[in-house]
């Protein structure tokens, strides 16, 4: 299959962080013109049957997908799995586990915000979610937009939801070789996500990379919406070192806030593999008529 295909592998639903419903962005996706789509929902794939009728209705190809969070060398890391079976009970039980601190996390997090004089964090950030189980710091920067603390998410991110700043509180996610096991045990394709977003070392990007491919791991995010384009080429070449496939994707996660739009991205660099040549077998094909 061509590397030359409209991919977006990568976005969010209101099922995760993001603020359309499965079926608004399979709509945003198709009239963008993409041509294989996934939705990736951090630690949540409950909207991935919505997903796939909306794309197959609109005659638009599909993987399955997640976006797993893991803590690694201290910080938390994205790892994307696509064409998963999204039945498969190790990975729903391992994904129900990842978001089981959500709550508690939340809660410390209004805490820590209401010392610095913000009130009612937590309730006010739970108007923002759309799936009780995946409550996130996406939700709190909207809730700190809309009461005229922050002008725009960016800013809530640097002032108040980032390490060492007041309403940032330290979790830990799942283990790496966890969320790849979980991945490729259901069928699926593992892969790093924005590699660019981790402020890791030169070291500890090459752990990332070496434990990621021994435990199976077999994709990199490359062209993404999450990396700067001056980045391409740096994770192109990490991607050829290693000897995995490149994988392509917005993050689109709302029309106000990304501004990738969903399938508005560069092509992956040519002499890549894209992970959809490995996933062919795996794509849920909208029926032609
Ligand atoms: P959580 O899973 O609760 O830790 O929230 C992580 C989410 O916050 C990411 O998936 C992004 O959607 C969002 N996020 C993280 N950093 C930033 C940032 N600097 N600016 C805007 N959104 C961010
Ligand atoms: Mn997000
Ligand atoms: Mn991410
Ligand atoms: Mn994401």
């Amino acid at each position: 299959m061509t590397i030359l295909l409209n991919a977006d592998l990568h976005c969010h639903s209101t099922v995760s962080d993001g603020t359309l419903m499965p079926e608004a962005l399979a709509a945003r996706a198709h009239a963008n013109g993409v041509q294989l789509w996934a939705l990736t929902d951090h630690d949540e794939i409950a909207g991935q049957q919505r997903a796939i009728a909306a794309a197959h209705a609109l005659g638009l190809d599909y993987l399955t997908g997640v976006e797993v969070s893991v803590t690694f060398a201290g910080t938390t890391v994205h790892i994307v799995g696509l064409g998963f079976d999204a039945d498969d009970a190790q990975l729903a039980a391992g994904l129900l586990a990842t978001r089981g601190g959500r709550g508690e996390r939340a809660q410390e997090m209004a805490r820590q915000l209401a010392q610095v004089g913000i009130q009612d964090a937590y309730a006010g950030a739970l108007r923002y979610v759309g799936n009780p189980e995946l409550i996130s710091r996406t939700h709190f920067a909207r809730y700190l937009v809309e009461t005229g603390v922050c002008r725009d998410t960016g800013e809530v991110f640097r002032r108040f939801l980032t390490e060492g700043k007041p309403g940032y509180v330290e979790h830990r996610w799942a283990r790496l070789g966890d969320a790849v096991r979980w991945i490729r045990d259901a069928g699926g394709l593992a892969v790093i996500a924005h590699p660019g977003r981790y402020r890791f070392t030169p070291t500890e990007e090459y752990a990332l990379f070496s434990e990621f491919t021994q435990h199976g791991g077999q994709g990199v995010e490359v062209v993404t919406g999450s990396h700067l384009p001056s980045e391409y080429p740096i994770y192109a070449g990490m991607a050829q070192e290693f000897g995995l496939a490149a994988s392509r994707g917005s993050d689109f996660h709302s029309p106000d806030e990304s501004h990738t739009d969903l399938g508005a991205l560069p092509d992956l660099p040519g002499q890549l593999t894209p992970v959809w040549a490995l996933l062919q077998p795996r794509i849920l094909r909208a029926p032609r008529t």
